[in-house]
């Protein structure tokens, strides 16, 4: 558990992989990426309750593991808690996996 962002270099890492898995998505599925908002709020609730959940200097809900903002993580299917609180995360690793296997067929 801890209440401070991660270090500059793993937000960084960790936005590009989030960009990375977005991109993906747009390429490879024609599924939204906004989800509804009732599991928006659904996620969001499980972090109010999470030891991970921290306000930062600015004022942003954030994830003190990922250091991502809350809003914008909840609100992409492409997201997933890190530690799986999230409903629907395990399926979504499963995608996942198989996204980045596709993802090797494409040239
Ligand atoms: S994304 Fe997961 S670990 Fe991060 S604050 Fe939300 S529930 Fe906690």
């Amino acid at each position: 558990m801890s209440n401070e962002l991660p270090s500059k270099p793993r937000m960084l890492w960790n936005y590009l992989k989030a960009q990375g898995r977005l991109a993906r998505h747009l390429l490879l599925s024609d599924e939204e990426v906004i989800i509804p908002e009732e599991e928006q709020e659904e996620r969001l609730n499980i972090c109010y309750d999470c030891d991970y959940y921290m306000v930062d200097d600015d004022g942003v809900d954030t994830c003190s593991d990922c250091g991502c903002p809350l809003s914008e993580k909840a609100e992409r299917i492409t997201e997933h808690c890190p530690f799986e609180y999230w409903p629907g995360d395990r399926e979504w690793k499963e995608y996942e996996q198989e996204q980045g296997e596709q993802s090797e067929e494409v040239e």
